[in-house]
């Protein structure tokens, strides 16, 4: 069976020397593109190479003209049967605009209602209050809520998403050890979350992230990587 790196952004301008070299036979990527310059480079990526796709809105980008989200919309709607799911879509704490980014949210997450798909949540401060707002299932892309909500963030057929992060953060260490192995997929995030100093990240570094979750649960690496791909498979409704 195969690694997954349930979300990271392939697309992004920053691999633009390297992106041939991120694709390894043992990898499955989902790359994730937001905005409209993300949303094109993302499908031109989906055209080029053996990976899957989700695409959204970033809640950073709310700011944007009312035109620009609506171009995104359409885009994705046209092209709900080259994704998996919509998203990156949600709330950050640290940016402005809660009643913007509450409103552009709610957009897209009907959308995919209508078009029945999950969502990929950004969630950073606001983990309760989007479990409660979707009505959809979601994979918490990043995770990094407390421990109680996880559990029945999971309980609820959601996934969540364990990134890099667990490289070195202790939090994210407990919640990977705590947390029920069946309500788990792996990410990089990459190019950004790098556990290695100076490096940009690259989405084969989700090994990583299994090896440390395998260590933590005190589980072979092997075990760990095939009920991953099983999880996400199952989340998304079929064989990645
Ligand atoms: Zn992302």
């Amino acid at each position: 069976m195969y690694y997954v790196d349930s979300h990271c952004h392939i697309e992004d301008k920053a691999f633009n020397k390297v992106r041939d070299s991120l694709i390894k036979e043992d990898l499955k990527i989902i790359t994730s593109g937001v905005g409209l310059g993300g949303i094109k480079r993302a499908l031109e990526c989906y055209e080029k190479y053996n990976i899957y796709l989700t695409l959204g809105f970033h809640p950073a980008d709310v700011k944007a003209d009312d035109k620009i989200i609506d171009r995104c919309y359409n885009i994705i709607k046209e092209n709900r049967d080259k994704i998996l799911a919509v998203g990156e879509i949600g709330m950050d704490i640290k940016r402005e605009n809660y009643e913007r980014q509450k409103e552009v949210f709610l957009k897209f997450m009907n959308l995919a209602i209508e078009i029945n798909k999950p969502i990929v949540l950004h969630a950073r401060g606001f983990e309760e209050e989007l479990f409660k707002l979707s009505e959809t299932k979601a994979m918490f892309h990043c995770y990094s809520g407390s421990l109680e909500l996880a559990k029945d963030i999971g309980e609820s057929g959601n996934l969540i998403s364990l990134s890099t992060l667990v490289c070195f953060s202790s939090h994210h260490k407990k919640l990977a050890e705590k947390l029920d192995i069946d309500y788990l997929t792996t990410e990089t995030d990459s190019p950004y979350l790098s556990p290695i100093k100076g490096e940009k990240n690259k989405p084969e570094n989700v090994k990583l992230v299994v090896r440390e979750l395998a260590k933590l649960k005190e589980m072979d690496e092997e075990e760990v990587k095939d009920i991953i791909y099983k999880n996400t498979s199952k989340f998304f409704g079929r064989w990645l």
